[in-house]
């Protein structure tokens, strides 16, 4: 992509209404643009990385075995009469009536609808285990919505909903949730810690939060530091071997990690003082076991093999896709910009081109841009007529994990310059060894 024929409307001066970092540079790289309290039109690097996330959360739900559908956002108020919660729900509920004067709601989560879908179509046993999940604007209409997209009226979130026979196979479901969202978190570039939490309105007696450690989170949480050095990794996991999926949701859920709705204080002491952890985390994703909570209201039953019908157990399982950008910027930022995790950057890797119009720069530029092409990577191209300072800051602001500098003066003796937004690294080399260097940074994202 050339810069001049992209649409990046940065901005110069720090936006006063953004109280943080990451709703701050969010605005000033051009990613997004409120037009309501709480709701915002996503400007093409923003929606980029929306794009990346969400590209990454399919991945790893599928890996999982869950499958895809998509729900509306507009509900009938019906089905959530059906579960009692349409009367629960409280405020935060956007209630619309349609011009039949039929009670209509934008949907803020969807148990109601999938649990209907399910009693629709699915009639036994030898149909479990079932878990279906979509990646889908919410509407919440949040007291104080603020920080930017962290807490938006409108937002997308990945919901998924599984469907079981008993209680044992439920909780297989929550452990493979669990272990999918560890590794989507980390692809990420970001360490979410499970924490142990009290349910919502949603219900149920089996959750977890995932929580990312940074000082503008909204959510006190108490940790044991030994849970900071867990990586999963490239572990292959095979979700269906129940005993391997509880082994790692028992690895992450032994050292202490909670939210202060259920800190246990005397159980906290118990850690070795030194490494008894208390911060502020962004709620990035929650799991919750529900049993038959809208499964008996709502009549969604299979027959057993024993001839019976009985109410499933369900549980459902959420990631804030819009939030994670700001908790992503809020974990991985400097005093300049951005600095995007390889597996979300928007772009792979920036090129700047230091003497537009110099006809061996133009060429070494386009040259780079055609051969990261043909690896399948987009870069985006600096080509704006513009002081080297200018197009750095710009670069900065962004974020994109690698840069790529080329001017006259270093072609004459056949180098571009390779730099590391992370570290500010520089390193001269041949323009096809940079471009077959990006190539093998990408080639394990
Ligand atoms: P919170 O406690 O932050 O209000 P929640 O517990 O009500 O969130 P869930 O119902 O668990 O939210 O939704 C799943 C995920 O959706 C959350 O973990 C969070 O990442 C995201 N999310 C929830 N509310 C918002 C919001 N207003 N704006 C952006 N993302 C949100
Ligand atoms: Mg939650």
């Amino acid at each position: 992509m050339r810069l001049t024929r992209y649409f990046l409307p940065v901005l110069k001066e720090n936006p006063a209404e953004a109280q943080i970092v990451s709703h701050r540079y969010m605005l000033r790289a051009g990613m997004i643009k409120q037009q309501a309290a709480g709701i915002y039109s996503w400007l093409p690097l923003g929606y980029r990385v929306l794009r990346r996330i969400e590209q990454i959360v399919h991945e790893e739900q599928q890996k999982a075995g869950h499958i895809p559908l998509l729900m509306p956002t507009l509900q009938p108020a019906d089905l959530w009469r059906e579960s009692g919660r349409y009367d629960d729900y409280g405020e935060e509920m956007l209630r619309i009536t349609d011009r039949h004067k039929r009670d209509m709601l934008y949907g803020p989560t969807n148990e109601e609808m999938i649990t209907d879908i399910f009693r629709a179509h699915v009639e036994s046993y030898k149909q479990l285990p079932l878990t279906l999940y979509h990646i889908q604007w919410k509407f919440r209409d949040e007291v104080r919505p603020r920080f930017g997209v962290m807490r938006g009226r409108e937002f997308l979130m990945k919901d998924g909903y599984n469907f079981d026979l008993t209680y044992e196979d439920a909780i297989h479901a929550y452990n493979r949730h669990m272990v999918s969202y560890l590794r989507t978190y980390e692809r990420m570039g970001l360490q979410a810690i499970p924490m142990r939490a009290a349910s919502g309105p949603i219900g149920g007696d089996n959750t977890h939060e995932f929580l990312v450690l940074a000082s503008t989170g909204e959510s006190e949480v108490f940790y044991d530091s030994a849970i900071t050095s867990l990586k999963f990794g490239d572990r292959v996991v095979d979700f269906d071997d129940r005993a391997e999926c509880a082994k790692i949701v028992e690895e992450w859920t032994t050292p202490y990690a909670r939210t202060d709705e259920t800190h246990d204080v005397a159980l906290f002491h118990e850690i070795p003082a030194e490494r008894q952890k208390t911060s502020r985390g962004i709620e990035v994703g929650q799991i919750f076991y529900f049993g038959t909570k809208y499964s008996e209201p709502m009549g969604a039953t299979v027959v057993t093999p024993d001839g019976n019908r009985v109410p499933v157990h369900m549980g459902s399982h959420g990631i804030g896709v819009s939030r994670l950008l700001g908790a992503i910027i809020e974990a991985s930022h400097d005093d300049k910009g951005i600095i995007w995790p390889e597996g979300v950057t928007p772009f792979p890797v920036g090129i700047v081109n230091l003497k537009q119009g110099d006809g061996a720069a133009d060429a070494a530029c386009e040259a780079i841009e055609k051969a990261l092409l043909a690896k399948g990577l987009e870069p985006l191209y600096d080509d704006r007529d513009e002081r080297a300072g200018a197009k750095f800051a710009t670069m900065d602001l962004i974020g994109l994990p690698w840069r790529i500098t080329v001017g006259p003066r270093g072609l004459a003796a056949g180098k571009v310059e390779l730099t590391s937004r992370r570290t500010g690294e520089s390193e001269e080399m041949s323009p096809e060894a940079a471009v077959a260097r990006i190539a093998e940074i990408y080639a394990g994202v």
